[in-house]
């Protein structure tokens, strides 16, 4: 799937909304589709999208029924996938490997490399990655955790409404995790909702509005605190992060190539 996205996107004109279509011919049509965030109609060869949804969400789904109709375009791809699995999870595949597409089309290899040879793994990379790229910054984070070798973990942190086990306590609003993802061979990862300490390095870019890299750790939920290079990249009303897992001697090691 991803070869096929990768493939698709070399050919087109550029990666703004309109071009993404270009390869295909099909026609876009925009419309209130409900809880659907968009489809694609093979027959008349139409994509739709849910025009009432934000226009990051329109781009990354134009991607995804790109990808359907790229992957009904591919017969062996397609034979083989009937063959391995069948029902409702044929079609959970299928929707998984839509969005591998949609991140391989939107995320070209070439402005990952780029972005991760200015930035490194960090949290400024994620920033920049989602903001030339036009994705969500959680479709970023996927997509760079995938694509980084070091012993990393990424997180995308704002500030909500905090769920609270006592139901007597007022709700109160604080800053959590959205979302989290780790490079390959990395098997931790923040659960949505984990609350960041007010005097973590995260919180306290948000508060100041400056990035900020320094020692600290990664915050568990269950309270464990794990030593982590943290690099946090406040942007409006969230901030950025990646945790450099590991002992500071070994990351040292590695940097003088060790
Ligand atoms: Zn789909």
């Amino acid at each position: 799937m991803r070869e096929l996205a990768a493939t698709y996107a070399s050919g087109l004109p550029g990666l703004d909304t309109h071009s993404l279509l270009a390869g295909l011919d099909a026609t876009l049509r925009f419309l209130p589709m409900g809880d659907r965030d968009g489809a694609y109609d093979p027959e008349h060869r139409v994509v739709l999208i849910n025009s009432r949804v934000r226009p990051e969400r329109q781009r990354f789904t134009l991607a995804h029924e790109i990808s359907h109709a790229l992957l009904l375009g591919d017969d062996d791809l397609l034979s083989d996938l009937h063959d391995a699995y069948e029902g409702e999870r044929l079609e959970q595949v299928i929707e998984t490997l839509c969005n591998v597409g949609a991140a391989a089309l939107l995320m070209p290899d070439a402005l990952i490399d780029e972005v991760m040879a200015r930035h490194g793994p960090s949290g400024q990379a994620l920033a920049e990655l989602a903001r030339r790229a036009d994705v969500s910054a959680s479709s970023a984070l996927y997509a760079l955790a995938e694509r980084t070798t070091a012993p990393v973990l990424y997180a995308v942190c704002a500030v909500s409404r905090l769920d609270t086990e006592d139901e007597e306590a007022s709700p109160g609003k604080g800053l959590t995790v959205r979302a989290s993802s780790g490079a390959p061979g990395v098997k931790y990862s923040l659960r949505p909702g984990t609350p960041i300490p007010d005097d973590h390095p995260v919180a306290v870019a948000l508060a100041t509005r400056l990035p900020l890299a320094q020692e600290s750790y990664v915050p568990f939920r269950s309270g464990r605190r794990m030593p982590a290079y943290v690099d946090a990249f406040p942007e409006r009303q969230r901030v950025l992060v990646s945790f450099a897992l590991g002992q500071r001697s070994e990351r040292a090691g590695e940097e003088a190539g060790e």
